[in-house]
């Protein structure tokens, strides 16, 4: 059984750059009918921050996706670090060492003076005498004395890292027993069976330290699979100065769950040269192992457009649902000009809602003498006769007929009259939907008020 997790530490908000991740772990889970579990990262307290938590959470809602299981908090795990930390004391895969700060620092100038990467030297790894004094210990694992350390990444190939360059004996709990970050999400990963490890690769330089804590307590190795960042434009990571990062921003914005999700999984993954998923699509074609190799850049435009091609799939009743509005046919005549729900609102609205001005520019432009004498004689004709039997598509054609001009001329008025300014969706469309009481309606408050 594949078995996926995403384990955020809790500072902030839910980045998109998470929520990539989280959601390449959990299409994978579903495709191979796995799991996902959502672990929080939250032992180190000064970091901490209790509405984080909630802010993930509700993300993951927005989204539609959640762990499988009950959250596992960290923080409520000492006692199973604890159990294996004893555990590699007694099988002598860790040691305590009582190297005091002074000497640390010691040991650090020297190096550095000779040029050296600082690192430990090792020299409790063998004690067998007397502790020193008012120290308490930390614990220490025994990583390799050379040799490389080759993260088997499905992702970026092998990773090899020198044990000479890279690691030493680190510490795995503080003196005052506090394990450490890397020894934590090791046990964890391992005790919660977690088969395939898909984390963003500003972690891959972890995975040797972590490899080095499941070989010393024979766990077995998962799959690990390190995912490039994500860059902004100018091929930097991306920050806040390049748009929200925060997932909940783009519901603000009027993206679509699975659009933003469209957009994440296509970030950095592809499948031929398909844009555009289905949720079953998302699940059922994903794989890890299509995830490129290089960063991928992250594009506004190709996000508004996906928006816009999910907006098209939904039914009136669904926008009308999402944006708490009116079921009306106006929603048809205007979602296919919009990329976000935000667009699609205001350009509702501006049909929905009667004008409180008229935009001036239009007036002058499009309300010559002509022009009104055309909106004259189309308001009196669609008040006098009797539209079960002609309809006021066939009104505003016959005036067009009648008077012998071209469709602007009538219709560009007749905009400014209804919806205030000039440029809206098919004014046919807009009369027929509006229907002719509120036409008819609009048009005499529009000649109350513009002489
Ligand atoms: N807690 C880490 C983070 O938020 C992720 C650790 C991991 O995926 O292994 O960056």
């Amino acid at each position: 059984m594949i078995v996926t997790r995403f384990a955020p530490s809790p500072t902030g908000y839910l980045h998109i750059g998470g929520l990539r991740t989280a959601i390449f772990s959990y299409f994978w889970a579903k495709k191979n009918n796995g799991k996902f579990l959502l672990r929080i990262e939250d032992t180190d307290r000064s970091r901490h921050n209790e509405d984080a938590v909630g802010g993930i959470l509700k993300a993951f809602e927005w989204v539609g996706i959640k762990s499988d299981e009950e959250i596992v908090y960290q923080s409520e795990r000492t006692e199973i670090y604890k159990k294996y930390i004893d555990q590699l004391l007694e099988t002598g895969r860790a040691y305590k060492c009582y190297m005091s700060k002074e000497e640390l620092d010691q040991l650090r100038e020297e190096q550095t003076a000779r040029k050296e990467r600082p690192k430990y030297d090792g020299r409790y790894r063998n004690f067998t005498g007397v502790p020193p004094i008012g120290i308490e210990p930390v614990i220490r694992i025994k990583s390799p004395e050379s040799g490389n350390i080759i993260v088997k990444d499905l992702v970026k190939g092998d990773v090899v890292f020198s044990v000479e360059d890279n690691l030493d004996d680190f510490i795995i709990a503080r003196a005052d027993g506090m394990p450490t970050y890397n020894f934590v999400v090791a046990v964890d990963d391992a005790v919660m069976g977690v088969t395939d490890v898909i984390r963003g690769d500003d972690h891959l330089s972890n995975t040797p330290k972590q490899i080095v804590v499941y070989e010393a307590l024979n766990f077995k190795l998962p799959n690990f699979y390190h995912v490039p960042m994500i860059h902004n434009s100018e091929g930097k990571k991306l920050s806040k100065r390049d748009g929200a990062t925060d997932v909940l921003q783009y519901r603000e914005y009027g993206y679509l769950p699975d659009a933003l999700l469209n957009f994440l999984l296509r970030l950095g993954w592809s499948y031929g040269d398909k844009e555009l998923f289905s949720r079953e699509e998302m699940i059922n074609l994903f794989d890890p192992s299509g995830i490129n190799k290089s960063a991928s850049i992250f594009s506004i435009e190709k996000l508004n457009w996906i928006n816009g091609e999910k907006i098209k799939n939904l039914s009136r009743d669904e926008i009308a649902n999402l944006l708490n509005i009116n079921s009306s046919q106006i929603i048809d005549l205007v979602k296919d000009r919009c990329s976000t729900l935000k667009d699609l609102e205001r350009e509702f609205l501006k049909i929905e809602n009667r004008p409180e001005n008229y935009d001036e520019a239009s007036l002058k432009k499009h309300y010559r003498d002509d022009n009104k004498k055309l909106l004259n004689i189309f308001y009196k004709k669609i008040k006098d006769i009797d539209h079960d039997f002609i309809s006021l598509a066939d009104s505003f054609a016959k005036v067009l007929e009648d008077e012998k001009v071209g469709m602007a001329k009538l219709a560009q008025p007749l905009r400014i009259a209804i919806v205030g300014i000039a440029q809206s969706p098919s004014v046919v469309d807009l009369i027929s939907i509006l229907g002719r009481d509120e036409v008819i309606s609009r048009i005499e408050i529009f000649f109350e008020k513009v002489k």
